[in-house]
């Protein structure tokens, strides 16, 4: 990674680029968990037991929705990859803010400190 100058970005974008370091694991990608009835009519689902719960993992390829099965054991840690790939949206948009005000500024400094020849 190069150094860091006044040249680089705004403030704004380097506080953007420090809040990116502390992110952890990300997955883009969201989890739906689903009940239902087996089928079975000796399962206890088919009582009054609770039904069945699935959680699945649902991303886009291009233009294709794929789907993945979540063990039970993993779905805190699956739900927090999601939850810090939110984070880094977030960051992105404000990374596109922070850069994009910056050349604006500089822009308009520019203009301003070069004379009209
Ligand atoms: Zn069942």
């Amino acid at each position: 990674m190069k150094t860091q100058t006044n040249i680089d970005t705004s403030a704004e974008g380097r506080r953007v680029l420090e809040q990116l370091r502390q992110l952890g694991p990300f997955l883009p990608a969201s989890m739906t968990t689903t009940r239902k009835k087996c089928g079975n009519p000796n399962c206890r689902c088919a009582g009054q037991g609770p039904m069945h719960e699935t959680t699945l993992l649902t991303w886009k390829e291009g233009a294709t929705t794929r789907t993945l099965h979540v063990p039970r054991e993993m779905r805190d840690e699956v739900a927090a990859w999601i939850a810090e790939w939110r984070k880094l949206k977030s960051l992105i948009e404000k990374m596109g803010d922070a850069q994009r005000q910056f050349l604006k500024t500089r822009r308009e400094s520019t203009k301003r400190s070069s004379p009209s020849s």
